[in-house]
C-alpha cells in the first residue's frame, strides 16, 4: 500500500473533524461521511439509528466481516441557563471538565442558529479569584461564557439558547510537517478516515476482498450502544476500528497499529487476534499487541446485544485519549495495511 494513503487519511480526518458530531448530534457528519464513501463508488445508506452502513463488496458472502468505527465524539449539553446568563453543562460521553477548560465552543440551538463561547472556570480571573489553583475542575464549577452581551438568564434565553442544546468543543486540528495529527476527537474520526482510505485502496487497485466487507460508522459509541444494532446478514466477524491506547505499561506508539488482546470487556476472539498478528507481520505493518486497562469497545456492545460473531479491536495509536489527542500518519497507514492484508 502506497504511503500516499497516509496523507489521504489525514486529509479526510481533518475534514471529518471539522464537522462537529457530539454523541446525540451526528446527522450532519453522517451525511458528510456517507457522501465520501459514495464518491468512491460504494453503496452507502443510513441506519434508522443514524449510523452509516457501507457495502464494500467481496466474494464470500456467508463469512462476511464488518468493520466498525464511530463518528460520534465527546461533547456537552446545556444543563442550565444560569442566573448570570452563562451555561452550566452536562458532559456527553466521558468528556472531562479539566480537559475541556478554556476550550472554545459552539452552542448549537434547535431553532436559532449557533453561538460562540468558551468553557471557563467560574470566576476565572486569577487576579480576582484567590482559590483559582485549588479548585477541582468539575462540571458544576465550570461555565460557558458566551461571546454575546448577556447578563442574566433572560438575555440568554432571548437568543434561543435552552436546556438540552448541544455544545461542540473546538477540535483544534493540527497536522505537523513530520506527520503527526493533533486534535480532539481523533477517537474515533481518525478511524473513520482510515476506513475511507481502505475503501479508496479497494477502488484504486480494483480489488475485490475475499470476504464480503461492510463498514458501519456507528453513533452513540461514546455512551455505550453504538455497535449494538445493524449487523447485516452473513456477517460472522465484527472488527472495531477504534483508537489504540498509548501510555505507561503499554507498548504501542502513535506510529503503530495497536492490536488489542484484552480490554475491560475481556479477551478478544483468540483466532482473530492471532490472525491479526500474522497479517501484520505479512503486510510489514508496524504493530504492537497490548492489553487496555480502561477501555470498552463498540464490538463488545454488538456481542452484548446478542449477535453471534467473532470480535476484534485494532486502531492507530492515540496518545492523551479523550483530551487533546495525538496520532501519526504511520499509525494510520499501518492500520489500513493491516485491514487490507487481514481481509485479503
Ligand atoms: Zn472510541
Amino acid at each position: 500500500m502506497k504511503a500516499s494513503y497516509g496523507d489521504f487519511i489525514l486529509k479526510k480526518a481533518a475534514e471529518i473533524l471539522a464537522e462537529p458530531s457530539p454523541t446525540g448530534y451526528t446527522d450532519k457528519c453522517a451525511k458528510l461521511v456517507m457522501k465520501e464513501f459514495e464518491k468512491l463508488g460504494f453503496k452507502a445508506w443510513q441506519t434508522v439509528k443514524g449510523g452509516v452502513m457501507v457495502d464494500l463488496g467481496g466474494k464470500d458472502k456467508k463469512n462476511g466481516i464488518m468493520l466498525a468505527a464511530h463518528m460520534d465524539t465527546l461533547g456537552g449539553m446545556v444543563a442550565e441557563v444560569k442566573g448570570n446568563g452563562r451555561l452550566r453543562l452536562t458532559p456527553l460521553g466521558g468528556m472531562n471538565a479539566n480537559n475541556a477548560e478554556t476550550e472554545n465552543v459552539r452552542v448549537i440551538t434547535k431553532f436559532d442558529g449557533e453561538y460562540e463561547g468558551t468553557l471557563q472556570l467560574n470566576n476565572a480571573s486569577i487576579h480576582v479569584n484567590g482559590d483559582y489553583n485549588d479548585i477541582k475542575r468539575s462540571w458544576d464549577k465550570m461555565e460557558v461564557v458566551l461571546d454575546e452581551i448577556v447578563e442574566k438568564a433572560d438575555d440568554t434565553k432571548k437568543l434561543g439558547i435552552e436546556v438540552g442544546d448541544i455544545v461542540a468543543f473546538n477540535p483544534r486540528t493540527v497536522i505537523t510537517k513530520k506527520g503527526y495529527i493533533k486534535s480532539r476527537f481523533l477517537d474515533d474520526k481518525l478511524s473513520v478516515a482510515i476506513l475511507l482510505g481502505y475503501a479508496k485502496y479497494l477502488k484504486d487497485e480494483k480489488k475485490t476482498p475475499k470476504r464480503h466487507v461492510y463498514v458501519h460508522i456507528t453513533v452513540y459509541e461514546e455512551v455505550g450502544h453504538g455497535g449494538s444494532a445493524s449487523v447485516p446478514e452473513g456477517v460472522t466477524e465484527v472488527m472495531s476500528v477504534d483508537m489504540g491506547c498509548v501510555g505507561d505499561g503499554l507498548k504501542c506508539t502513535e506510529r503503530q497499529v495497536s492490536i488489542c488482546a484484552k480490554d475491560s470487556g475481556g479477551p478478544y476472539a483468540y483466532d482473530v487476534v492471532k490472525g491479526l498478528i500474522e497479517a501484520a507481520k505479512k503486510a510489514k505493518a508496524d504493530y504492537a499487541v497490548d492489553v487496555y486497562p480502561h477501555y470498552g469497545s463498540d464490538v463488545e456492545a454488538t456481542l452484548r446485544a446478542g449477535y453471534d460473531v467473532k470480535h476484534g479491536l485494532i486502531g492507530a495509536g492515540v496518545y492523551a485519549s479523550h483530551g487533546y489527542e495525538r496520532s501519526h500518519k504511520d499509525g494510520a497507514l499501518a492500520t489500513c495495511k493491516l485491514i487490507a492484508e487481514y481481509i485479503g
